[in-house]
């Protein structure tokens, strides 16, 4: 199950915490590391900091976003040092563990951590089908990315003990790139029925993002909805041409 969980930094400026959080990684049996954008890698100081866990930093992929790090998983936790205005769903870092093995039981999962001066945008957020916060000094909240790395990573080895009730996933539930083929098309339908102008209302979108990632629709299902958008851009077009 620990195979199917990936370790995603987004952007990371210090090539030092990549190579701490792969060392991290591997002391609590994680293999798989994800880059996105780094500022430098491959890089010496990532090996210094890795001592003996440089087997993960040749196998880590780069990649140019987080949507194509996440693009197969049905599970995405994003790691945020601070409470958000929109309410993600918010989990402790026990409750994520759990999820995560679970979920890994069936389908790839990603943890997400953050740029080290600004964490994650609100756009790679709604790549999040949850967040995770790891309680700290309300007063001084942010961790060292690879610290946040290692306490998620130990997490995860601590719920491996314990799991073997059933997946908490449904069965053929979308993964993120039809999550967001849906999304996008339900703002494509919804400005095009006049319900909203898509790109001025991204809190609403934000919140239909929110409601659709808590039904953890199946990849049928998503089908079916997509049907019905694609039914109401049709006689929404048909109107207008019959009115033109
Ligand atoms: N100044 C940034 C902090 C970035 S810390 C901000 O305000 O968002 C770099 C990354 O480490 C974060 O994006 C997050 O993924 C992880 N991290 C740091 N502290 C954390 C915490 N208390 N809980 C969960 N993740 C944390």
């Amino acid at each position: 199950m620990i195979a199917n969980i990936r370790i995603v930094m987004v952007q990371t400026s210090h090539p030092g915490n990549i190579g701490a959080a792969a060392r991290a990684m591997k002391n609590m049996g994680l293999s798989r590391l994800v880059l996105v954008r780094p500022n430098e890698f491959p890089s010496e100081a990532a090996l210094a900091r890795a001592t003996g866990a440089d087997d993960l930093l040749h196998a880590a992929s780069l990649v140019d976003s987080l949507a194509e790090a996440v693009a197969d998983c049905r599970i995405v936790l994003g790691a945020s040092a601070r409470r958000r205005s929109v309410s993600w769903p918010l989990l402790d870092p026990r409750q994520a563990g759990g999820i995560a093995i679970d979920a890994a039981q069936q389908a790839p999962v990603a943890l997400v951590f953050g740029r080290e001066s600004s964490g994650l945008s609100n756009d790679e957020l709604d790549l999040c089908t949850h967040l995770v916060h790891i309680p700290t000094n309300p007063d001084f909240s942010s961790l060292n990315v690879a610290m946040a790395v290692q306490i998620l990573s130990y997490e995860l080895m601590l719920a491996t003990d314990h799991s073997e009730p059933p997946p908490s996933i449904s069965e053929g539930m979308a993964d993120t790139a039809e999550m967001e083929g849906f999304f996008a098309h339900l703002g494509q339908a919804l400005d095009d029925i006049g319900f909203i102008d898509a790109r001025r209302s991204k809190k609403l979108m934000r919140r239909l993002r929110r409601l659709f990632h808590r039904a953890a629709p199946a990849s049928d299902e998503v089908n079916i909805l997509r049907g019905i958008l694609s039914a109401a851009q049709g006689r929404k077009s048909m109107r207008r041409d019959g009115q033109e």
